[in-house]
C-alpha cells in the first residue's frame, strides 16, 4: 500500500467531531488515515455529543429524570445507528452497550445526589470520545481489510498513557510520565501491523481518575501523543482545508495558507476560523514535529503545513481578531524611579491564575489586556487596587498581524495605520517579536479593521 510519506515515517492523525459525524464520515476518515499511513489515530466525539453530554450532566443535576432520559436516548440512538451502519461485531457492540449503561448509571448518580462536580463532569464528557473511538476502530478495520488485509486496527484507552494532573475540566499533561508510558505501551508501534485508535480530549490522573484537557482538547491530545511516541508527522483533519489567512466569517476573501513556521504560529492568538488553537500544538512545536491541517471531506484539496522551516516568508501572512478583551491600566506615582512594581503586579495575576496578553508601560502606568472573563474575578481587581489606581476598559478587540521581519521593516506601521486611519488605536504592542504586530481597537471596529488590513496586505 503506497502511503503519502516514506515508510519509516511515523504518522499520528487526529479527526475532529465532524469527521466522526456518522458512519460515512467515519469511513471517509478511515480511508484518509489509511492513505496517510497513520499508525495512531486520535478521535474526537461524534459532532455535538460533547455538548449533549454536558447538557445531560446539567439536566441530571438540576432538572427531572424524564428530561435527562431524553438526552440519554438521543446519545444512544445516534451511536447505535452508526454501530448498525458499520456492522459493529458482537464483542465490540457489547463494550459499547456497557458504556451506555455506565453513562446512564452515572447520570442517575448525579441526579440522585443533585451534584455534578468538575470531576463528575469530566467522567461524563469522556463517554463521547470513548464511544466514537470504539466505532472508529471498526471503520478502520473495514478499510484495512479491503486494502491491507495483513494489518488490523486496535482500540487503545488514552487514559493508559495520557496522564494528567487533577485539575478537572482543564487538566495538564504530565509530560514525562506520558513519555514513559508511550515507550512502554507503544514503543514498537512503528514496526507493528496495527493501527491504534484512541480518544482525544481525555486523560487520567496517576491514580486513575478520568480527566479532560478542556473543550476542543483533542488537538492537544494528538500533539501530546505525537510527542510521546516521537512521531515524525502530526496530521489534524477537520472540515476545512487548512488554516486561513483570517477568519473567513469576517472576511470572505480569506484563503488557506500553504505553510506557516512554528515561530509565526506560536504568535497567532487564534488561527483562521478557530479551527484549532495554536497553543494546542505546543507539544508538537517544541518537539519539532511538522503538523499538517486539512479536511477529511476533501483530502485532495491540500491544507496547511505548520513546520520549522518554510520556503516563503511574507511580511504579513495571517491576521487574527480576538474579541471581548479588556484593557486594565494601573497607575501609581510609586512606579517612578522604583523597581519591583511590575513584579508585585504580575504576582497578583499569577496568584489569580489570570493570563495577561499584551502589555505597554509608561513612567507611572502599565496597561495590559486580558480576556474579559478575568473580570468575573472580583478579588483580582481588589488586589490590584491595593497596589495602584485601576482603570478598566471593556469591549475591546485585539488585532494581531503575523508574519516575518515585522519589527525591521520601515513603513509597515504607516501602511497599517493608513489602512485604518479613521479607527482609534487604543494601544500598540510591537517590538517583542519579529513575527507579531498587535494593537487594540474598540470592539465595534475590530471586524472592519481586519477587513481593511486583509485587503491591504493579503488582497
Ligand atoms: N469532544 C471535545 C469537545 O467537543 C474535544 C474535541 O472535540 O476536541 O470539546
Ligand atoms: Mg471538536
Amino acid at each position: 500500500m503506497k502511503t503519502a510519506y516514506n515508510a519509516d515515517q511515523l504518522v499520528v492523525s487526529k479527526f475532529g467531531g465532524t469527521s466522526m459525524g456518522d458512519a460515512a464520515c467515519m469511513l471517509r476518515s478511515a480511508e484518509v488515515s489509511l492513505k496517510q499511513g497513520s499508525k495512531l489515530v486520535v478521535v474526537s466525539a461524534t459532532s455535538g455529543t460533547t455538548n449533549d453530554l454536558i447538557e445531560l450532566a446539567t439536566t441530571a443535576e438540576k432538572s427531572s429524570w424524564e428530561k435527562a432520559s431524553v438526552i440519554i436516548n438521543k446519545i444512544k440512538t445516534k451511536h447505535e445507528k452508526i454501530a448498525t451502519d458499520l456492522e459493529l461485531p458482537e464483542s465490540q457492540l457489547k463494550i459499547m452497550n456497557e458504556m451506555l449503561v455506565e453513562l446512564e448509571s452515572m447520570s442517575r448518580g448525579i441526579h440522585l445526589l443533585k451534584d455534578c462536580s468538575l470531576k463528575a463532569m469530566d467522567s461524563m464528557q469522556s463517554f463521547g470520545e470513548r464511544l466514537s473511538s470504539i466505532l472508529f476502530t471498526q471503520a478502520m478495520n473495514i478499510v484495512l481489510k479491503k486494502s491491507n488485509p495483513g494489518s488490523k486496527s486496535e482500540w487503545l484507552d488514552a487514559r493508559e498513557v495520557l496522564i494528567t494532573d487533577n485539575q478537572f475540566g482543564k487538566a495538564r499533561p504530565e509530560t514525562q510520565e506520558i513519555a514513559r508510558l508511550c515507550a512502554k505501551k507503544l514503543g514498537a508501534i512503528k514496526h507493528e501491523n496495527t493501527v491504534y485508535v484512541t480518544q482525544g480530549f481525555i486523560g487520567s490522573t496517576i491514580d486513575g481518575m478520568t480527566t479532560t484537557l478542556g473543550r476542543g482538547g483533542s488537538d492537544y491530545s494528538a500533539a501530546i501523543l505525537a510527542e510521546g511516541i516521537k512521531a515524525d508527522i502530526l496530521e489534524i483533519w477537520t472540515d476545512v482545508a487548512g488554516i486561513a489567512t483570517t477568519d473567513p466569517r469576517i472576511c470572505p476573501e480569506a484563503r488557506a495558507i500553504s505553510e506557516i513556521s512554528f515561530k509565526e504560529a506560536s504568535e497567532l492568538a487564534t488561527f483562521g476560523a478557530k479551527i484549532l488553537h495554536p497553543a494546542t500544538l505546543m507539544p508538537a512545536i517544541r518537539s519539532q514535529i511538522p503538523v499538517f491541517v486539512g479536511s477529511s471531506f476533501g483530502a485532495h484539496l491540500g491544507g496547511t503545513w505548520v513546520k520549522k522551516d518554510v520556503e516563503d516568508t511574507p511580511l504579513v501572512r495571517a491576521m487574527a481578531l480576538r474579541k471581548k478583551q479588556v484593557l486594565v491600566t494601573l497607575s501609581t506615582p510609586e512606579m517612578l524611579y522604583s523597581h519591583g512594581f511590575l513584579f508585585q503586579i504580575f504576582k497578583i495575576f499569577n496568584d489569580h491564575k489570570v493570563s495577561v496578553d499584551a502589555i505597554t508601560t509608561s513612567e507611572i502606568s502599565v496597561s495590559m489586556t486580558l480576556d474579559d472573563s478575568a473580570l468575573l474575578n472580583k478579588a483580582l481587581i481588589r488586589d490590584l487596587e491595593q497596589q495602584a489606581d485601576v482603570q478598566v476598559e471593556e469591549d475591546l478587540s485585539l488585532i494581531s498581524l503575523i508574519g516575518n521581519n515585522i519589527n525591521h521593516t520601515p513603513g509597515l506601521a504607516k501602511k497599517i495605520f493608513d489602512a485604518i486611519s479613521d479607527i482609534n488605536v487604543r494601544m500598540i504592542c510591537l517590538g517583542a517579536s519579529k513575527h507579531n504586530f498587535c494593537f487594540i481597537v474598540d470592539g465595534a471596529h475590530g471586524e472592519e479593521a481586519i477587513k481593511r488590513l486583509h485587503k491591504t496586505f493579503i488582497g
